[in-house]
């Protein structure tokens, strides 16, 4: 069996990867190596061929296939090696792995250093526990985007999509601008799961109707979909029967969430947060497996790639100190405490005694909010549980956690200030 000996593997070449390689390397790290299971790099980038790109990062509007292509250019500019049609089968805690290609077939890879940017994979109508049949026409919005976008291909001719995430509300105007009836986005909440943006730019402007406080009751049809039954929900999130109504469609899309690429991770030992789905990290987001870093969406589902490529290249920068030595943890860690109206926060714990940069997802819109961490406050006219929160803290404002040795993010409605206190 063919072994290569690198400094750095990194398992995927979505923005997460190739941002990460590249701050590796600026780092001063020689021998890298990405192992991307796809025929091309860019990981979802290829298939979002829609603007609204790099708007931070770049300060530019692209496609994601233009945002991708910046990176793409610099891999091959600064000599990285990179293993397309690759796929990564074993991840040992040792750090070693295992990986599958024509070329080499089954071989090893010794690193001194990894970085997990596998990324996340949609959810099924099994998670969102949808009764029915098993016809042909249910696919998940992404797969939809693919096989629109890359292969050329449309799936039917009448939509009902279930979920107003992002990649939901981009196919909906995707398929509306194709020629296709999108009979309404059903989503659950009172608010759409997506970006705010995108509810205006993908649905408003095309008057594709949206139902807030509803969802997908029945699946009908026998070797094709010819319908779904669409109803109203109470604030549980159950089924108001009386409301059901019959929607005759020959494709059912769903848009109910994204979870992390985490079967490798798992394998290895890596401890994984049970509620967002990938692995715990520190504020160099290693995991507790020293020298396996995780960035990008494995981690956390990022609402902006931009977003996805700073984390990128944290980890590169935190692998280069890493593998010469320099990264180096405080005796004792600071656990970080989802608290109220907090969904999901990273890092989960606090090692090293540098400055932090904690990210959040609230439950609920709240507004005139204020964020609570230790004795940090901030306020926010409003925040939402679909955009990232980030605040960074100081060592001053965690001093007195290390004592106790966890730290509570908290988010609620501001106290009305009292007149002439
Ligand atoms: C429909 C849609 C629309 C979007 N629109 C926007 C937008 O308008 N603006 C915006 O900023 N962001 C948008 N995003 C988000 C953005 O695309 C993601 O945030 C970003 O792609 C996540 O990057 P990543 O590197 O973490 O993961 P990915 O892009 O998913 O890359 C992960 C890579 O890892 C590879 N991989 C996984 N497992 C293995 C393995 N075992 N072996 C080898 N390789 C492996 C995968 O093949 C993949 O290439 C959109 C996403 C979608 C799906």
């Amino acid at each position: 069996m063919i072994t290569q000996e690198v400094d750095l593997a990194i398992i995927g070449a979505g923005p997460a990867g190739m941002a990460a390689a590249l701050s590796a390397r600026k780092a001063g790290m020689e021998n890298i190596l990405i192992l991307e299971r796809a025929e091309y790099p860019g990981g979802l980038l290829h298939q979002c061929i829609h603007n609204g790109f790099g708007l931070h990062y770049f300060n530019e509007d692209l496609t994601g296939p233009e945002y991708a292509e910046r990176f793409i250019n610099q891999l091959n500019v600064k000599d990285i090696k990179l293993c397309l049609n690759t796929m990564v089968t074993h991840l040992n805690p040792d750090r070693s792995l295992v990986a599958i290609n024509a070329e080499w077939g089954e071989f090893k890879a010794l690193p001194k250093s990894v970085i997990l940017a596998m990324g996340c994979r949609e959810k099924t109508r099994f998670s969102a526990g949808i009764p029915g049949s098993r016809p042909a026409g249910i696919f998940t919005a992404g797969l939809a985007q693919k096989l629109v976008n890359v292969d050329g291909y449309m799936p039917g001719r009448e939509f009902v999509i279930l979920g107003s995430g992002d990649i939901g509300m981009i196919m909906a105007r995707r398929l509306h601008m194709e020629g296709a009836q999108v009979k309404a986005v059903v989503e659950m909440m009172p608010y759409v799961g997506g970006l705010i943006r995108n509810e205006v730019q993908c649905l408003n402007d095309f008057d594709i109707p949206l139902l807030l406080e509803h969802s997908v009751s029945e699946i009908y049809g026998n070797d094709r979909i010819q319908g779904v039954k669409i109803a109203r929900v109470d604030k549980d999130g159950n089924i108001i029967k009386a409301t059901q109504r019959d929607v005759a469609c020959d494709c059912l899309l769903l848009s109910v969430g994204l979870i992390p690429e985490n079967e490798l991770s798992i394998e290895a030992g890596i401890e994984i947060d049970e509620r967002g789905g990938g692995p715990i990290v520190d504020e160099y987001l290693q995991t507790n497996i020293e020298g396996i870093f995780a960035a990008g969406n494995v981690v956390q589902v990022w609402d902006l790639v931009d977003n996805v490529t700073l984390d990128g290249e944290k980890t590169g920068a935190n692998a280069a100190r890493f593998v010469a030595g320099e990264l180096k943890r405080a005796p004792s860690e600071i656990k970080v405490i989802s608290g109220e109206n907090v969904k999901t926060v990273t890092p989960h714990k606090i090692c090293g005694t540098e400055s932090v940069e904690i990210t959040l997802r609230v439950d609920e819109i709240i507004e005139k909010a204020e964020l609570k961490v230790g004795n940090f406050r901030k306020n926010y006219k409003v925040v939402s549980p679909t955009e990232v929160v980030k605040v960074t803290l100081q060592q001053s404002d965690l001093e007195e956690f290390s004592q106790c040795g966890e730290i509570t993010v908290s988010c609620s409605k501001r106290r009305k200030e009292k007149k002439n206190a």
